[in-house]
């Protein structure tokens, strides 16, 4: 029997108002029905806005430190259920076991962070141009923040999210990807086992126009943090701007490793397996161009197309498995028409292309690893993201044209170059424009004390993950206060 899941709303589990509800499904098996879910509308969104003014005077006078003792708690209960929520990431999400129960080691390691940072929301004290007085500038907390999450990291993208808006002080509804609402739902439950009062974290599921939207232009919310599409984030962010409303917006990135002469090969191929076929294709960070210096390209392409025709596709609950599904048929189907548009631009097509429907794979919606060669940087499958387990491999002449290659399209989120040589490195660390780079490592693998983002059409805003300089100054506002005790009328700038 699937799951009833509900919306959270002043700490109560309750249906949408309308009673109308969705299907969450496996997309390893589209037999299994994990949850039914409320699909909400303005009136839960109302509710939840409500509910979280109402709770935010009292969870912002909550001293830091204790607000930290909450995500600490979270952390742990994260850490006892990780093989049970991982196996939850797994079913409804699609990627293999090993990275469902990364998915939710993100959210342990950013909720013991967050927990630290209880004790670290630092502003600064500066000395006064004027004597017997002095300055300090201190961090507050904004309000109520709308929270809207994609589909593919579906407890840590969350939790990258409204752990810093809680340590902050804040209030949040919160408005998952509607592919992923069990696992979201597992999330918040935890919070509220942690000890979260009544009105602090709001769930409302749904889809995006009828629940996202509604909570965006709602004027009892301050601030709005979104990860999602590019198409989305840029239409959102004009209503935030519009309604004068802070904002962050994670998107889309189109990722790239270069691999130099010098690249120690073996180590070359193993990232850029895992950054191009690792949870299919779907990570905003998946390597999803591959730029190779022209000397060792054929090389490289034999020994990268061997190893991904060997991966293991199949229920990514299956620990052999090395590769699931892709999230849904409309991501299926966006993924197919990439391949052909990729066919028609004249790339070589020399691995997958197709459906795989082996077996029980039949059930689900599988698509084979595929590559395509002798790519060139004007193609759309080189410019655009797929979001699938697609990777397009191009042939470049040196160092120079590969960072013009890896920076000539909108994206910028994150980069990796595989070379022996300190100074390549250096080069490429200094003129990669994108948000984060990886030197001889794949595009993946951040880590929660620093900010994750990206420049150009990836991000707007500011980061997510990391503390000062990342999305406590997101989350935070500063507020300066002067103190003159010299009993005097001092002035500044004419005093002195
Ligand atoms: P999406 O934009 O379709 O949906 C994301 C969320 O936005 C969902 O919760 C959806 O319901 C909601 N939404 C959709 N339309 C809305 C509207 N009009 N108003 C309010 N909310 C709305 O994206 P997706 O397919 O779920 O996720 C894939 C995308 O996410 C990719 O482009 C990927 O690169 C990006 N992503 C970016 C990062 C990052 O940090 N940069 C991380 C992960 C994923």
């Amino acid at each position: 029997m699937p799951e009833k899941i509900k919306n959270f709303i002043n700490g109560q589990w309750v249906d949408a108002t309308g009673g109308k509800t969705f299907e969450s499904r496996n997309p390893a098996d589209y037999r299994d029905v994990i949850g039914i879910v409320p699909d909400s509308d303005e009136k839960d969104v109302n509710a939840a806005v409500k509910a979280a003014r109402a709770a935010y005077p009292i969870w912002s006078a909550i001293p830091a430190p204790k607000r930290g003792e909450i995500l600490y708690r979270a952390a742990e209960i994260l850490a006892k259920r990780k093989q049970e929520l991982g196996e939850c990431v797994t079913r409804e999400m699609g990627k293999v076991i090993a990275e469902g129960l990364g998915d939710v080691q993100e959210a342990i390691d950013i909720s013991y962070y967050m927990a630290g940072e209880g004790r670290r929301l630092s502003g600064e004290t500066v000395p006064s141009e004027l004597a017997n007085k002095d300055a300090k500038s201190v961090r507050v907390p904004i309000g109520v923040f709308g929270l809207i999450t994609p589909w593919n990291f579906p407890i840590a993208i969350p939790s990258w999210k409204i752990t810093p808006a809680l340590i902050a002080g804040n209030t949040v509804v919160f408005k998952p990807a509607e592919e992923t609402p069990v696992c979201a739902t597992r999330f918040v439950e935890i919070l509220e086992e942690a000890g979260l009062l009544p009105g602090v974290v709001n769930l409302v599921h749904g889809f995006g126009e009828t629940a996202g939207e509604p909570m965006v232009r709602h004027p009892g919310v301050d601030a709005v943090a979104f990860t999602g599409s590019n198409e989305v984030g840029s239409r959102l962010a004009g209503i935030c701007g519009t309604l004068q409303k802070h904002f962050m917006m994670e998107t889309g990135g189109k990722n790239p490793i270069i691999i130099m002469d010098d690249a120690d090969l073996n180590l070359a191929v193993e990232g850029a397996l895992w950054g191009g076929f690792g949870t299919t294709g779907q990570r905003c960070t998946a390597a999803s161009r591959l730029i190779v210096h022209q000397r060792i390209y054929d090389q490289f392409v034999k020994a990268f197309s061997k190893r991904a025709e060997d991966l293991v596709m199949g229920n990514g609950l299956d620990q052999r498995v090395q590769m699931g599904p892709v999230v849904s048929f409309a991501q299926q189907e966006k993924v197919l028409s990439y391949i052909e548009i990729g066919k028609r631009e004249g790339a070589k097509l020399i691995l997958g292309g197709k459906l795989y429907r082996r077996g029980k794979a039949a059930l689900g919606t599988f698509i084979e690893p595929t590559i395509f060669v002798d790519v060139k940087p004007s193609m759309r499958i080189a410019k655009e993201e797929i979001f699938g387990p697609v990777v397009s491999i191009l042939r470049v002449k040196n160092l120079h044209e590969a960072i013009k290659v890896a920076n000539d399209v909108s994206f910028g989120l994150s980069a990796a170059i595989y070379s022996q040589n300190v100074n390549h490195t250096a080069i490429a660390e200094r003129d990669l424009d994108v948000g984060l780079i990886y030197i001889n490592a794949s595009t993946i693998g951040a880590e929660v004390q620093l900010p994750f983002g990206g420049t150009k059409r990836t991000g707007l805003g500011p980061r997510d993950a990391g503390g000062r300089g990342g999305a406590l100054d997101f989350y935070t506002k500063w507020k300066v206060i002067y103190r003159d005790f010299s009993g005097t009328l001092q002035k500044a700038q004419i005093d002195n």
